[in-house]
């Protein structure tokens, strides 16, 4: 099935989760502050069921979690269950699904009705839903306040990088996050070197010396 995705920008994205999240959360009578409830907010906002279901069943091995549409049911492989991190995450990426993309599959698709998780290939519409859900997940002004509290210099090296994700954590109270997707939005936020870029940066350095001294 083919599908022409949209190009969405990072900042549309991270805006569209933002209006998301406060709609959801004051229709529910939430509190906007710590946790954002992922789970309930598909239950009982956008009224999906959930079924989880043991890997290689109805979904692939390397698949954890997938959405149908027309079941309105978010599919959890049961191995993450207990990972609250992959758990939340998860639930959130299927939700990014059904507001980016629900109505330009439901229009394309031919049979299939779920869209999944997961798998080696990272095409754009799987990457879209997961910048969609740690924006949603890891609300932009909560993460920046929490990171300004700290004051200190963006950490380059993972150690410190894992270091100061979990101190976010901490005082943000996002308590439903993986370390390693608050490490991941701290360098989408720019508040954490991104180290690829570092060792670019650093490579095209010594590049440079090396050619001065020839
Ligand atoms: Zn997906």
């Amino acid at each position: 099935m083919i599908v022409d995705w949209p190009q969405l920008s990072d900042e549309q994205i991270e805006s569209k989760a933002a209006s998301f999240r406060d709609q959801a959360l004051a229709s529910l009578g939430f509190d906007p502050s710590g946790p954002v409830p992922v789970e309930q907010i598909a239950e009982m906002y956008l009224g999906y069921d959930f079924d989880f279901v043991e890997a290689n069943g109805r979904l692939g091995s390397d698949i954890i979690g997938g959405i149908d549409f027309d079941s309105n049911t978010i599919i959890i492989n049961s191995a993450i269950e207990d990972h609250i991190g992959r758990y939340s995450f998860t639930i959130a990426h299927e939700i990014g699904h059904h507001v980016l993309h629900r109505e330009l599959f439901l229009k394309a698709r031919s049979v299939h009705s779920i869209m999944c998780r997961g798998g080696s290939k990272r095409p754009i519409e799987e990457m879209q839903a997961d910048r969609f859900a740690e924006a949603l997940l890891m609300p932009k002004e909560l993460v920046i306040k929490a990171s300004r509290s700290i004051r200190t210099s963006r950490p380059i090296f993972q150690t410190d990088r894992i270091v100061l994700a979990a101190k976010i954590i901490k005082i943000s109270g996002l308590t439903n996050v993986s370390v390693s997707a608050m490490s991941m939005r701290l360098q989408h936020l720019n508040l954490s070197a991104n180290p690829n870029r570092c060792w670019r940066l650093l490579r095209n350095i010594l590049k440079a010396i090396s050619f001065q001294n020839k």
